[in-house]
């Protein structure tokens, strides 16, 4: 359904992206994760075509079914925005005009694209609604944005993406605005929709619950460059990459009976302007060696799905001083 092919992006002087490929199927969910400044929300922001003034594609294609992204101008990106490419931000509010009921914004979202009655527009909200557990729908598209709470404004902001029935829904961080227990519930409504209306989705996070519950497909993100990905059993308990392994280690162990401080990853992410020569988790990245400083490591396929850029796993490192476990063959 979407290709991604060697993606490069800059804002002013930084390269934010740097050779992504991504590729994601039909009613596939894809986790794309990592810390803040990866890359991650400029990806599916170049996907939207929502870079900004600032941003722009400098190489590569984004090809959705068939239709290269990157040659549209701005009234054919309209045209697909919302129809068949939809977009859930982190802050629910700017989905929204607040000073219009709930009602009519899903009016006019669909109003843009297709003409619609008053009625057609609101059995459609309602129907949204009921799918994403809201029992009165009725009395939610009677309400202004303010009137309802965090959690409610984002699964009606769900509803306002889905409501053109988009092939593709792009989230970027969609629970990290909502409070622990209900997040569960969110994630929980974005995969029914997948089961109902059969949707492709992409999800920017940076919580790995989120991941383990929802993901089909894992890429995991550093400095601009998708450094490992596999489908979500393989990143889960085969990861491959050390940054993999460092994101794992730093999520709290539910059922953990020792008190030991909780792994945190030393150090920051690289500056983008002047980024490190060879792989650029070096700094912070505890099995580092010296070819790791010099030049940028080669792609080691594990499985059909699972791949990483780590000198840990080829031939020509010299990794006779590490730890067996870390190691895994070309197979
Ligand atoms: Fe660490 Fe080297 Fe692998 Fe980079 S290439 S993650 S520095 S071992």
């Amino acid at each position: 359904m979407l290709s991604v092919e060697q993606l490069y992006v800059n804002y002013g002087e930084k390269e934010i992206l740097h050779d992504v490929d991504l590729q994601v199927a039909q009613e596939e969910i894809v986790m794309i994760v990592g810390e803040s400044g990866s890359g991650k929300s400029t990806l599916v922001r170049s996907i939207m075509g929502l870079l900004g003034e600032e941003g722009h594609i400098t190489k590569g294609n984004i090809v959705f079914q068939g239709v290269n992204l990157c040659q549209l101008n701005k009234k054919q990106y309209r045209e697909l925005r919302g129809s068949r490419i939809a977009m859930v931000f982190q802050q629910p509010e700017s989905s929204f005009d607040p000073t219009q009921t709930i009602h009519r914004q899903f009016y006019e979202a669909m109003n843009v694209h297709r003409k619609v009655n008053v009625q057609e527009a609101e059995q459609t909200a309602k129907s949204l609604l009921g799918m994403l557990g809201f029992r009165e729908p009725e009395t939610i598209l009677s309400k202004y944005p303010f009137e309802l709470s965090g959690v409610m404004n984002q699964r009606v902001a769900i509803a306002l993406a889905m409501i053109l029935n988009p092939q593709l829904l792009l989230a970027d961080e969609p629970t990290s605005a909502l409070d622990v227990p209900v997040q569960g519930q969110c994630v929980k409504e974005m995969m029914d929709l997948r089961q109902h209306l059969g949707t492709t989705i992409i999800i920017v996070t940076h919580n790995m619950g989120v991941v383990s519950h929802m993901a089909d497909k894992v890429a995991v993100m550093y400095a601009g460059k998708i450094v490992e990905r596999g489908d979500v059993r393989e990143i889960f308990y085969q990861s491959t990459h050390p940054y993999t392994r460092a994101l794992l280690d730093s999520v709290p162990k539910i059922h953990s009976t020792n008190k030991e401080t909780l792994y945190s990853l030393k150090g920051t992410p690289p500056d983008l302007i002047n980024p490190p020569v060879g792989c650029s988790f070096a700094p912070r990245c505890e099995y580092g060696m010296n070819i790791c400083r010099k030049k940028y490591p080669e792609l080691t396929k594990f499985s059909d799905t699972q791949e990483c850029n780590c000198w840990l796993h080829d031939p020509r490192a010299d990794v006779s001083n590490l730890p067996e476990n870390m190691i895994r063959r070309r197979q």
